[in-house]
């Protein structure tokens, strides 16, 4: 059975102008005189323009309050630049090999002030600007300046966040019958990979296959470790469908698993549950995190959960809000983000469940529905 996924409408010059606008108000409302955008998701959620890749070569946009947007870009790439969806709504302005971009840029800042630079930038171009720029100027991160900025999703964001979550279910429901006993992890990572593109995924991002031992590191990937009878296995994977991330975590069992998996799976899982139950509008992503921890902590098993409990996702896999302590940020409808705790044994085995779940006007809409019980694959 091949899903046929129907394609999302695409976004129009207005919703990328519509983001523009409302980045510009989040700049002004923060004190800043403007972002500097380079080639990157930020650069993809406001105007729609993925270059190739981010080159030595400057593009940035330059979003100021009060200003039409302007996108510097290369000559040799204005082509491209102007085939975005989002270009009506810009100025562009080219500069050509051979002339210092960075003096090109620097008119737009004339008013000086504080700029807030997105994250990918590279330093060489924000060095360029800082060498050019009047002494009125500063910069800081947009990541930290404006850390919600693409955090609230709207409905078409929604939409796609849950065919990609769909597609993510639909492939673990694939994986759970494919032979684990006797292949490699890099055999199971290749098959998830496959099943997410065949389930409309353009690009995968992570394939984790962590069986055993390796299970114990939530950072593993898949290596040539053969699996074996009495294996955990951790799978978490994803990737980009139609332009937005999928992220989820299911732990299997190759065959009967003793008393102690299936109670550290099942204190995950009701970890897992709690957490989720928790999200609604009003409380922080540190609270979801405690909720998560405390489960863990009463369970004795405190000490093994050594990471947060969950990160935003949208045009990237991992990206604010972070459901960790010390994040104040309280919930608000249509954020979307993982719920994923875990515990961790070195050297023996490791159980992780993850869902991406957003928050709704009165509660909690999990974007992954596989069971969360513990299942056994042969
Ligand atoms: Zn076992
Ligand atoms: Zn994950
Ligand atoms: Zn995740």
């Amino acid at each position: 059975m091949t899903e046929r996924p129907a394609t999302p409408a695409p976004f129009t010059t207005d919703d990328y102008r519509a983001r523009m606008a409302r980045a510009a108000t989040a700049a002004a409302d923060a004190g800043l005189a403007g972002l500097l955008v380079a080639p990157g998701p930020d650069l993809v959620w406001l105007t729609g323009y993925r270059p190739t890749s981010a080159s030595e070569r400057l593009t940035l946009l330059v979003l100021a309050p009060g200003h039409d947007p302007v996108l510097v870009v290369p000559t040799l790439e204005a082509g491209d630049a102007e085939r975005a969806p989002g270009a009506p709504a810009l100025t562009l302005r080219d500069w050509t090999d051979g002339q210092d971009p960075y003096a090109a840029a620097v008119p737009l800042l004339a008013g000086g002030g504080r700029y807030a630079v997105s994250d990918d930038t590279w330093a060489v171009h924000l060095l360029g600007l800082e060498r050019r720029a009047p002494s009125s100027t500063s910069f800081t991160a947009l990541g930290e300046a404006l850390p919600m900025l693409r955090a609230v999703k709207d409905t078409a964001e929604l939409d796609r966040l849950a065919a990609a979550g769909a597609a993510a279910d639909a492939a673990y429901e694939k994986i759970k019958n494919v032979r684990f006993a006797g292949r490699r992890e890099t055999d199971i990572a290749a098959d998830l990979a496959a099943l997410l593109r065949e389930f409309g995924h353009a690009q995968v991002d992570f394939t984790v296959v962590g069986s055993g031992p390796n299970g114990a590191d939530p950072h593993h990937e898949a290596d040539d470790r053969v699996i074996a009878d009495g294996d955990m296995v951790v799978l978490d994977f994803g990737g980009l469908k139609h332009g937005y991330g999928s992220d989820t975590t299911r732990t299997v069992h190759v065959g009967e698993p003793t008393a102690e998996e299936r109670r550290v799976h099942e204190v995950v899982r009701e970890a897992q549950e709690r957490a989720v139950r928790a999200v609604r509008p009003g409380p922080t992503c540190q609270d979801v995190d405690r909720v998560a921890r405390e489960t863990i902590i009463e369970a004795g098993y405190g000490d093994r959960f050594i990471h947060r409990t969950g990160h935003g996702i949208g045009v990237t896999t991992h990206e604010p809000p972070y459901m960790v302590e010390g994040e104040l940020q309280p919930l608000v409808p249509g954020m979307c983000f993982s719920v994923e705790p875990g515990i961790y044994l070195p050297g023996r085995f490791g159980v992780r469940i993850e869902d991406i779940v957003t928050v709704t006007d009165d509660g909690v809409r999990r974007l992954n529905t596989t069971s969360r019980e513990l299942a056994i694959v042969q």
